[in-house]
């Protein structure tokens, strides 16, 4: 499979790597406004690819050149700055993604392609590609929560003992500030959180709970506060994905896409099945009253944000 990849920042190139370490693809067409930036990235993934998997990797300039793409990764604009939201590059970034997904489309088989939205604030920019590219709502993908669900995942299991592996948690809604663990649906093995916490005798105090919410909403603030901008984390979620859609595996995975939603057009993420066509099916979880409401009032912020921009 080729796919492509427009922007080739700090989450663009750690995407390529993390893409290139699977295996999975024949070719990545790498384009960024910024070509130089573009064909150093290729020409250093193309150094590891000698040590790994021999596949293609180009930087391109025109448009025209990722023609052939099954999927695209939109991974352009703004990054936030220390003391920035995903919202606060609401306005900078839906400008690249206008800008962006009509040369996508004009490019693409547009019966078979699949856009991968990474770009903030991540909720907003789906329901705008979606809209430009006239795509059905299945193959306009945003990687959503599948993070937000990693990081719940990753602090449970540091909290409890239990590897990650063992944990099925999920964040539903606004990949951002709004965002809502689904407490009332996380199993342990295959038992109910609480249940399992009874069992080893090891309860989650609310004050525990509300610093793990805390932490959640919080780390990427405090990754960006570190290190200037996250990358790791997200070039392995759409690789994940990706492996995901190529290998048609149909796993329920976290991710945004435009729904009707108590009564409205909005992108939130939900537990979803994926496989080669996109988004199969969406499975509405078990929520608690304060989990509804936290999901309701997510979708309403989305759905506030997009019409700021159309
Ligand atoms: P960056 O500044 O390092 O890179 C952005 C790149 O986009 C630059 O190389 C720039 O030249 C390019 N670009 C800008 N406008 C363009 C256009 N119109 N056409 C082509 N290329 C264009 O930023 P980054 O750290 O790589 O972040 C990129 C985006 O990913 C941000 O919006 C960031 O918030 C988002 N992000 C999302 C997640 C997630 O979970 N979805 C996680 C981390 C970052």
């Amino acid at each position: 499979m080729k796919i492509a990849i427009i922007g080739v920042g700090t989450v663009g190139s750690a995407v390529a790597t993390a893409v290139q370490n699977t295996g999975l693809v024949r070719e990545i067409v790498l384009y960024d406004r910024d070509e130089i930036r573009a064909r150093a990235a290729a020409e250093d993934l193309g150094h590891a690819s000698t040590f790994n998997f021999d596949i293609k990797i180009n930087a391109i300039n025109d448009y025209r050149e990722i023609q052939g793409s099954e999927v695209v990764i939109i991974a352009a604009g703004a990054n936030q700055k220390p003391g920035q939201n995903r919202m606060d590059l609401l306005q900078a970034n839906s400008a690249v993604i206008r800008d962006i997904v009509p040369r996508v489309m004009k490019n693409v088989d547009q019966n078979r392609v699949i856009l991968i939205i990474v770009t903030n604030p991540l909720d907003i920019m789906v329901m705008l590609a979606q809209e430009l590219s006239g795509l059905p709502e299945s193959r306009v993908i945003g990687t959503g929560t599948m993070l937000d669900s990693a990081r719940f995942k990753i602090i449970l299991s540091r909290h409890l003992g239990i590897s990650t592996h063992s944990i099925n948690s999920y964040v539903l809604g606004e990949h951002g500030d709004s965002s809502v663990l689904n407490w009332s649906a996380t199993t342990i093995g295959n038992l109910p959180l609480d249940d399992f916490c009874e069992q080893i005798g090891f309860l989650i105090s609310p004050a525990a709970r509300k610093t793990i919410e805390y932490r959640v909403h919080n780390a990427a603030y405090e990754i960006i506060q570190g290190r200037g901008a996250t990358w790791d984390g997200i070039g392995a979620v759409v690789a994940d994905l990706l492996r995901c859609i190529i290998n048609d595996e149909k796993r329920i995975l976290t991710v945004s896409k435009k729904d009707s939603f108590n009564k409205e057009e909005v992108a939130i993420s939900l537990p979803r099945i994926i496989g080669y066509d996109g988004v199969i099916d969406t499975l509405i979880p078990k929520m608690n009253t304060s989990e509804t409401k936290g999901l309701k009032e997510s979708a309403e912020i989305i759905r506030q944000g997009f019409d700021k921009i159309v």
